[in-house]
């Protein structure tokens, strides 16, 4: 067997798969906030660039990547998929297990996939500032990073509790010229009414989200991005596993099980939408694990139900697992991974069995990050070592059995932003 699989710049994906075109049966649609009956995209216009809404209204099987993009992407992908022979070693496992390392982009995480992208529609229709939200920041920087290239500005809403523990994004959004404002501020109607009450609200991603929207809805030359959750952000991140699809024959390799953390579900959902095809034509029987902390266990714990993207109420009401828009988790080290709800798609996904879902919790993930940098020599985000404590415990399951499996897995960003955070580790 080959271990590494190649970069070459040539095997970058032209398009990105939409998942959608192959389900036997679709989630259940969108709803009108206001009138709960099923979304007409020009429902959408007031929220998000037009291009945006094609791309997640589109039942296109294949939707091109613009040069402009993919010209953007060249500076870090095809990203590596590498085989973790130290870990395996580690572990005297049976079980051969490779990752998709997504912390080699501008922001170090998968969330510049779908930044580039979206700055780069928002900018062709005409859109001067993009708003949007980010807990921890991985989202606003990537966004930021995404809008410099693009010559368009973004104002970020971050969750206060963040904004005041974790400065390491906050900056890198400033330097790229983003305008950071503390969320619940009082710049907006959704976040007076909490600020007025607390100037010192810690704040949640929920609220956050409000904030942004509102100020999209408000300003004709403003509108709102989202990192996550909507079915066109899951396609742009399916670039991960279209590469990793490739780079696997490559090495003559098929994944018995994909893994991925998930918060809202995109980089899940990125790296194994083009395997679930594999699935749905082609009947393989590769397995599925969406993994999630216990502190904020959307599908483990919560209802598959109509529910709104945010806390006010603005946005659509999306059929998905919730914990309900109010909920407020506590301030785990996975800032990343602490959302209500889940995206549409991956809540689909789980219902017809094709996904299954576990949650564990932040002692067994800081665990699980000490060993992986210990073998692979590379410090995970706390999000994407939810993922690793998961091929863990499969590489362990293979020992057991004493099965030959092939794992594979997202490590959607490095965590050295997040190094505070791993002190308790030495
Ligand atoms: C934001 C983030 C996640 C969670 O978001 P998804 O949309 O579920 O992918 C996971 N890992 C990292 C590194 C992140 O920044």
């Amino acid at each position: 067997m080959l271990r590494y699989a190649s970069r070459n710049p040539n095997h970058l994906p032209s398009h990105f798969y939409n998942l959608k075109a192959d389900l036997p049966e679709l989630p259940p649609p969108p709803l009108n906030p206001t009138t709960k009956q099923p979304l007409n995209p020009t429902d959408l216009e007031a929220i998000f660039p037009r291009s945006f809404i094609a791309q997640e209204i589109s039942m296109e099987k294949f939707i091109p990547i613009p040069p402009e993009v993919l010209e953007a992407y060249s500076i870090y992908r095809p990203t590596p998929l590498i085989y973790a022979s130290k870990l395996k070693d580690y572990l005297d496992t049976p079980a051969r297990i490779f990752y998709k390392y997504e912390g080699v982009s501008p922001t170090g995480s998968h969330k510049t996939n779908t930044a580039l992208m979206q700055a780069y529609l928002a900018n062709r229709d005409g859109i001067t500032t993009l708003s949007t939200e980010t807990g921890a920041g991985q989202w606003g920087s990537a966004l930021a990073y995404a809008c410099s290239r693009f010559g368009i500005k973004t104002r970020v809403f971050m969750v206060r509790a963040s904004y005041r523990q974790k400065p390491g994004r906050r900056i890198l959004m400033q330097l790229f010229g983003g305008e950071v404002l503390e969320s619940p501020s009082p710049t907006t109607d959704s976040g007076k009414k909490y600020y007025q009450e607390n100037p010192g609200h810690p704040g949640s991603l929920g609220i956050a989200i409000s904030e942004a929207v509102e100020v999209a809805v408000r300003n004709p030359d403003v509108k709102y991005s989202l990192g996550s959750v909507l079915d066109a952000v899951l396609m742009h991140q399916t670039i991960i596993g279209l590469e990793a699809e490739r780079q696997c024959q490559e090495l003559g390799v098929n994944p018995d099980v994909v893994i991925g953390c998930v918060g809202g579900g995109s980089n899940f959902a990125g790296l194994s939408f083009p395997f679930v095809r594999k699935n749905l034509n082609e009947k393989t029987r590769i397995r599925f694990i969406a993994v999630e902390p216990e502190a904020c266990p959307s599908i483990t714990r919560g209802k598959l139900n109509y529910d709104h993207g945010d806390s006010v109420g603005l946005t659509p009401l999306l059929f998905m697992h919730t914990l309900g828009k109010d909920f407020v988790p506590p301030p785990i080290h996975a800032g990343g991974l602490r959302y209500h709800g889940m995206a549409p798609l991956v809540s689909h996904l789980v219902k017809l069995g094709i996904v299954e879902a576990r949650a564990y919790s932040q002692e067994k993930i800081f665990k699980a990050a000490e060993v992986f940098l210990k073998t692979e020599g590379i410090l995970p985000a706390p999000e994407s070592a939810h993922a690793i404590a998961a091929v863990i415990d499969e590489a362990l399951e293979a020992k057991r059995l004493n099965k030959e499996v092939n794992i594979l897995f997202n490590l959607s960003g490095h965590g050295f932003l997040d190094i505070n955070a791993y002190e308790r580790l030495r």
